[in-house]
């Protein structure tokens, strides 16, 4: 049986998924002019792997040969929880708090596109999660789940900025879904809110001052000019998203459990995390985002934050 827009859809809700979206597998002309920009200032920071594979970024037909459309689907991630904003505690950013969304994202991508197989043996994909040279919040917008806002995340109507994105590439010719309009207005709390100044302007964020990159991927040291900034971020940072109207108005909880916090992840003791043991942090962080910080990193923040 042919697949339709509809049929995918429904495939997409039955696994898991809250949104999908369909777009031609265009080139992203302008997509990649703004990042080739970006990359031109050194807003990516140490991100050197940004850098690579701008071709495959720009056509993604240089992946998928014969592409024809490409499918975007979000899950929203939102837990109605909220730090305490002790002191003693680092904050981690919501999108870490339960199991690491790699798995989840992968476990219903594979039942999803498994069950598109089964109902057409023709249809081919590649999928990505947020790695690999591909350009998911570009992809989601033009696919029509969203708009990229002034903080640079992707906004949907339905969940806010909450939402974890896959991008699968397919042989498959469906129909566009339309764009959605930048809802974004003249409002500009995420540029005031940000304690670092990193939107430098709307829609730019420069890594070296964000925060999330500064805790995250960051091998050096956090800078002397970002004391007293943290404001209590140990990993990651949601102060943009938290202040952005779109979270704020329409809050709808996430359906996987898995998202739920796992004991302690929405915020970690900075004493503990200053003699935690590296078979210690392996154990506890194995299946969570903040593993990626690695332990050195942790001690690091954690560092920071007591002193400053
Ligand atoms: S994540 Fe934090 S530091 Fe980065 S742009 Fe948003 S508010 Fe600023
Ligand atoms: S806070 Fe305002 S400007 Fe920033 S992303 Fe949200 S709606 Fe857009």
């Amino acid at each position: 049986m042919k697949l339709t827009n509809e049929i995918v859809k429904d495939v997409a809700v039955k696994t898991g998924f809250d949104l999908a979206g369909f777009t031609e597998a265009d080139e992203l002309s302008g997509e990649t002019e703004k990042l080739q920009a970006w990359l031109d200032k050194g807003y990516n920071a140490g991100m050197a792997y940004m850098e690579r594979n701008v071709e495959k970024r720009r056509d993604i037909r240089n992946i998928l040969p014969g592409a024809k459309s490409v499918i975007s689907l979000a899950l929203n991630y939102y837990t109605d929880l909220e730090h305490s904003n002790n002191p003693d505690l680092g904050k981690v950013s919501r999108y870490a708090w339960g199991t690491d969304y790699h798995y989840i994202m992968w476990e219903k991508l594979d039942r999803f596109l498994k069950e598109l197989k089964d109902i057409d043996p023709e249809f081919e994909a590649v999928s990505y999660v947020d790695t690999g040279p591909v350009m998911d919040k570009a992809w989601a917008s033009r696919a029509g789940l969203g708009w990229i806002g002034k903080h640079s995340n992707l906004i949907t109507r339905e969940f806010g900025s909450w939402v974890f994105l896959a991008t699968v590439i397919t042989n498959y010719e469906f129909s566009n879904s339309g764009l959605v309009s930048d809802h974004c207005g003249s409002c500009t709390r995420c540029m005031e809110a940000c304690p670092t100044n990193a939107i430098t302007v709307e829609y730019v964020i420069d890594a070296n001052r964000c925060i999330s990159y500064l805790t995250i991927e960051n091998k050096g040291e956090v800078g002397i000019e970002f004391e007293g900034k943290l404001e209590g971020w140990l990993f990651g940072c949601d102060i943009c998203q938290e202040v952005c109207p779109w979270n704020i108005k329409f809050p709808k909880l996430t359906k996987e459990e898995k998202f739920h916090p796992e004991d302690g992840h929405m915020e970690l003791n900075l004493d503990e995390v200053a003699s935690m043991e590296n078979g210690e942090f392996k154990k506890r962080f194995f299946r969570s985002p903040i593993s990626r910080a690695k332990l050195k990193g942790l001690k690091r923040n954690a560092d920071f934050l007591k002193k400053h």
